[in-house]
């Protein structure tokens, strides 16, 4: 058994089988990535999307102005995109049970009517097992919550809160455009609406202290989340963080430090957290940093071993 609480573990026994995920991009933008407030450091502008949907990645090349390949990219309808994140989990995976996951950009970042109306259509597509909205804290209120909460009364429906750090002055360095407040305030408003809430956070951003992250896992821990994401920096190209990083003033955590980051943080986390992920996976045309940082599944081993031969457990040193 993983020595900590895993998610395809999760599934299987809230489901019977796992859930596959079909992220699509719903046309939605992003705060901070409008009003020339440069969006987050390390995004470049790609909203994040499954690499089975990432039909224009051609277009994306060092040096590219982000938002004249975003205008290129067309946003395909939902039908196609819904059937083509489907074919490839069925060939892939032999699928059978699917989620509909509005993953690119800010999910709730509209004028409630429109929300609703892209909602439905989603759910619509297909006979969805489980519904995931991911978004920014900063973009949920008290009637989004609401509307939330009503899709969480027709099938299980996860929020997905980029929190990012539990420290203000890294969120700062990341030009998140929000504090820890925005998600408290966020949780606060989902928590009691029948919703299942995650979140992602960054674990080892240039800078930051051992304490900054222990902090995360405190908030993390004190709010009703019941899974989180856990990523390492990756540095793409066109991001503030790539300039940086071409500059020589930053540098990513190799394998083994994450390996030995993610043992400490998952001690800290409390035990009943679900683990969605543990680490990034940009495609590598796109990544600058970490390169060599290796598979997935060999990660994972990786960390499995590390924490079973040390001892290590999720929750064994719960920050509350
Ligand atoms: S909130 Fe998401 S989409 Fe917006 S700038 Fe940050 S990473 Fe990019």
């Amino acid at each position: 058994m993983r020595p900590w609480n895993d998610y395809k573990a999760y599934l299987t026994s809230r489901f019977g089988e796992p859930v596959y995920r079909i992220g699509v991009d719903a046309g939605f933008s992003c705060p901070n990535r409008e009003n020339r407030r440069g969006g987050c450091s390390f995004c470049d502008g790609m909203g994040a999307l499954a690499s089975y949907q990432r039909t224009s990645e051609s277009l994306f090349h060092s040096g590219c102005a982000f938002e004249r390949c975003l205008e290129q990219a067309q946003v395909e309808s939902l039908e196609t995109q819904v059937r083509r994140g489907k074919e490839y989990l069925v060939r892939r995976f032999n699928a059978r049970l699917f989620a509909m996951y509005l993953q690119a950009f800010t999910n709730t970042y509209a004028p409630l009517p429109r929300l609703r109306e892209i909602y439905d259509k989603c759910l619509e597509l297909d006979d969805f097992t489980m519904f995931i909205v991911s978004t920014r804290p900063d973009c949920i209120d008290a009637p989004i919550a609401e509307l939330l909460g009503e899709y969480g009364q027709r099938l299980e429906t996860w929020v997905e809160l980029g929190l990012q750090s539990g420290s203000d002055r890294i969120l700062g360095l990341m030009n998140r455009g929000h504090g820890t407040e925005a998600f408290e305030k966020a949780c606060k408003a989902l928590d009691g609406q029948g919703l299942n809430l995650s979140c992602h956070v960054v674990l080892g951003y240039p800078t930051e202290s051992r304490d900054e992250m222990l902090e995360t896992a405190r908030l993390v821990n004190q709010s009703p989340v019941k899974a989180v994401k856990i990523h390492n920096l990756n540095v793409c190209s066109g991001t503030s963080l790539y300039d940086q990083y071409m500059q020589g003033e930053i540098s990513v955590a190799s394998r083994k430090r994450h390996i030995m980051t993610c043992a400490l943080f998952l001690q800290r986390l409390r035990k009943d957290i679900v683990i969605e992920r543990l680490m990034c996976e940009t495609p590598s045309q796109r990544l600058a940093a970490p390169r060599n940082f290796g598979d997935k599944a060999a990660f994972l081993r990786e960390l499995e071993a590390y924490m079973n031969g040390n001892g290590m457990a999720q929750g064994d040193l719960c920050l509350m």
